[in-house]
């Protein structure tokens, strides 16, 4: 009785402490909004609901309209998410006092930033250009999501800590030429600063703590957010992990297939952290105008679009008997759910900015 009732006093005494995520694993899905993520299940299962973070108990619905405007892009969509301030569509982590292109705004502090003044490990990863505006919300501040010379020789140029360690994505060829166009050479600027440049994920070795892989063709996500995990697990202190996979549905094919293939991921990735310290995030930069206007039971979402493909330019608007999309971004509410310590700070009808605040609480840090 006596044992019973210290334990139950113990248990009392634990719960009531809120408990504090060491790692943050922020996955994000670029323009996977609420209709694409129902359908993506629909796609993969057959069913509604079958996603692995479909299960997931905390979820809420952020906002994701920019300091002008309601549709966002990648750019104020992931300023947003990464620093807690809305700004301007095509502004990478400056304030709204920037002019797209013309005049630079307050540099805000992302989230990344901040782990890496507290000395945790940091990577970003994304299937698409690594310099581009999601990934490049988290390591850079610019005035114009375009420059991405400007925006990659951020990585070896820090405000904190000693800067992003692990940097895995496309875009080599134009991460290249865009800090060829700023004068520098990319291979010379990394070596100076003790850091290489590989070609695939495969190429990076055991001993490298702080890689950096720029592929032509696409990444292989799983490939390298597994990578990421082993390499930045080994700081004890912890890590903040961005992935992005583009879920844009003008090939909806595509789009809602990497969603799939995103879910199954945070699968694997749920088996493999320590769920008690470490807190996973799913959310998207904005939606996007996917629309399921039909469908049957049984039938495939997408039938009839191989069809449709051969007949059609990819720029035109998709009509199928169970889809539509028009190829724009829209301005609803997007999903933004959590497992792991900290979670439940998702519910409710939220703005984006609330995302970094909920990320912030879960890490026990001040801002
Ligand atoms: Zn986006």
């Amino acid at each position: 009785m006596r044992t019973l009732l210290i334990l139950l006093a113990l248990g009392s005494s634990l719960s009531a402490a809120p408990k504090r995520a060491k790692n943050i694993i922020l996955f994000l899905a670029d323009a996977g909004g609420v209709a694409t993520v129902n359908a993506a299940s629909i796609l993969e299962y057959g069913e509604a609901q079958k996603l692995f973070i479909q299960s997931w108990p905390n979820v809420a619905l952020s906002d994701t309209s920019t300091a002008s405007s309601w549709v966002t892009d990648s750019a104020a969509g992931m300023t947003a998410i990464v620093t807690g301030v809305k700004t301007h569509n095509g502004i990478v982590s400056q304030g709204p006092d920037a002019v797209r292109g013309k005049k630079d705004g307050t540099r805000l502090k992302t989230i990344l930033e901040y782990a890496e003044e507290r000395g945790l490990s940091t990577g970003v990863i994304s299937n698409v250009a690594v310099a581009d505006a999601t990934p490049a919300a988290c390591y850079s501040q610019s005035n114009d999501r375009r420059s991405f010379g400007e925006i990659f020789l951020q990585v070896f140029d820090p405000r904190f800590g000693d800067g992003v360690d692990l940097v895995m994505g496309a875009g080599r060829k134009r991460i290249y030429d865009g800090v060829k166009e700023k004068g520098s050479n990319l291979d010379s600027v990394a070596a100076s600063k003790g850091r290489k440049i590989y070609g695939e994920v495969s190429e990076v070795g055991e001993s490298d703590a702080r890689p950096i892989v720029l592929t032509d063709g696409d990444i292989k996500v799983p490939e390298a957010a597994r990578k990421a995990i082993q390499t930045l697990s080994r700081n004890r202190k912890g890590y903040f992990l961005m992935i992005e996979w583009d879920t844009h549905t003008d090939n909806p094919e595509q789009g809602l297939g990497n969603l799939a293939k995103l879910d199954k991921l945070i699968r694997e990735v749920a088996g493999m952290v320590n769920r008690n310290e470490t807190l996973l995030v799913f959310t998207a930069d904005h939606s996007f105008d996917l629309r399921m206007t039909g469908g049957r039971r049984g039938e495939p979402i997408l039938k009839d679009y191989a069809e449709w493909k051969k007949t059609h330019k990819t720029n035109e608007p998709v009509k199928l008997a169970a889809v539509r999309v028009d190829h724009s971004h829209t301005g609803e509410e997007v999903i933004a759910t959590g497992l792991g310590p900290g979670a439940e700070g998702f519910r409710g009808f939220i703005p984006n900015t609330r995302i970094f605040g909920i990320m912030m609480d879960a890490l026990g840090w001040k801002r």
